[in-house]
C-alpha cells in the first residue's frame, strides 16, 4: 500500500528537481527592444534575453554603459542590428565575451535602397523581415541548445504565423488608399514603407537636423501631397515635426518604431498611417 503511493511521488520529486537542473536560461543579448520580443517569443523560459538600448533610448546616440559590458560576459548569444552603437563597439563586445556566439541579422533585408546615399538599418519595420531574424534567432539556439530543438522549432512557427497574419492585415489596412504619402522626423520606417507600397518623406536627412530652407520645402511639399499629419517617434526631438504641423495646420502623431510590444505596435502604426492618408 505504501509503496504504490510513495514510487510514483518519487517520480514527481524526481521530475521537479531534475526539470530545475535544466531550467538554467541561456543568456541572450540583443540591441533594441523589438528584437528582444523574437528572442523572447522563439526562446520562451529557456532564455532569458536582455536589449542593449532601453525603452525610450535613442539607438542612434546610445553607447553600452560598463555594467552592460560587465554583463556580456555571462552572455550566450549576442544579436546584432546593425545599431550604429554596435559598429563602434562590435570589437569591444567580443573581447568581453570570446566565447560569445554573434548573430548578424543586418543581411536579413531586401536590396532595396530607399536613399540611394544611405543604406537603411531599420530592417525590423517590415514584419516578414522580422520573420527572417526570428528563423536566424531560432536557428542560433537549436545550435546551442539542441536538446530543445523540438520546442524552438514550435515556438518560431507560432511566431511565424503571427507576423504572416499581420503582413496580411497591414496589407488589408492600406487597401484602396490613393494618397500612399506619409511625413515622418527620422526616416525610421523605409523597410516598412517599400514593403507596402507608401512613400516615406522624411524631414531628417542623414541623421542631420533640417535647415530653415529645407523646412520651408518640407512645408510646401506637405501641402501639394495633402500631407496633414506629421509622424515622430517618442525618442527623438518633436521641434520640426511642429513647425511644419503649424504650418499646414495638421497634428503631429507619435509613433514607436522601438515598442517591445511587436505586433500590437504594428497595428497601431498601421492604423495611425492609414487613417493620415486620406
Ligand atoms: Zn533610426
Amino acid at each position: 500500500m505504501h509503496s504504490k503511493i510513495t514510487l510514483p511521488l518519487l517520480a514527481i520529486i524526481w521530475l521537479f528537481f531534475s526539470s530545475l537542473a535544466n531550467a538554467e536560461p541561456l543568456r541572450v543579448f540583443v540591441s533594441i527592444p523589438p528584437v528582444e520580443t523574437f528572442v523572447e517569443r522563439v526562446g520562451g523560459k529557456y532564455v532569458d534575453t536582455q536589449s542593449m538600448v532601453g525603452t525610450g533610448e535613442n539607438p542612434h546616440t546610445y553607447t553600452p554603459s560598463h555594467k552592460q559590458i560587465r554583463d556580456l560576459t555571462k552572455a550566450s548569444i549576442y544579436i546584432s542590428a546593425g545599431i550604429p552603437f554596435e559598429d563602434a563597439w562590435m570589437n569591444r563586445i567580443r573581447s568581453a565575451n570570446p566565447g560569445m556566439k554573434v548573430i548578424d541579422t543586418t543581411d536579413i533585408h531586401d536590396k532595396t535602397e530607399h536613399d540611394k546615399t544611405e543604406h537603411d538599418i531599420h530592417t525590423w519595420t517590415n514584419p516578414l523581415q522580422a520573420k527572417l531574424i526570428a528563423h536566424k534567432i531560432r536557428d542560433a539556439l537549436i545550435s546551442i541548445d539542441p536538446s530543445n530543438k523540438q520546442i524552438y522549432l514550435h515556438n518560431y512557427k507560432v511566431f511565424a504565423a503571427e507576423l504572416d497574419l499581420l503582413n496580411q492585415d497591414i496589407i488589408a489596412i492600406f487597401r484602396g488608399k490613393s494618397n500612399r504619402k506619409f511625413m515622418v522626423f527620422h526616416p525610421v520606417w523605409g523597410h516598412f514603407a517599400d514593403h507596402y507600397g507608401l512613400t516615406q518623406i522624411a524631414i531628417e536627412h542623414e541623421e542631420k537636423d533640417p535647415g530653415a530652407r529645407t523646412l520651408v520645402g518640407l512645408i510646401k511639399l506637405a501641402k501639394d501631397e495633402g500631407i496633414r499629419v506629421i509622424f515622430i517617434q517618442p525618442q527623438l526631438n518633436r521641434k520640426f515635426a511642429e513647425q511644419i504641423a503649424e504650418a499646414i495646420e495638421g497634428q503631429v502623431i507619435s509613433i514607436d518604431p522601438l515598442s517591445a510590444d511587436y505586433i500590437n505596435n504594428l497595428y497601431t502604426v498601421a492604423q495611425q498611417l492609414s487613417e493620415a492618408m486620406r
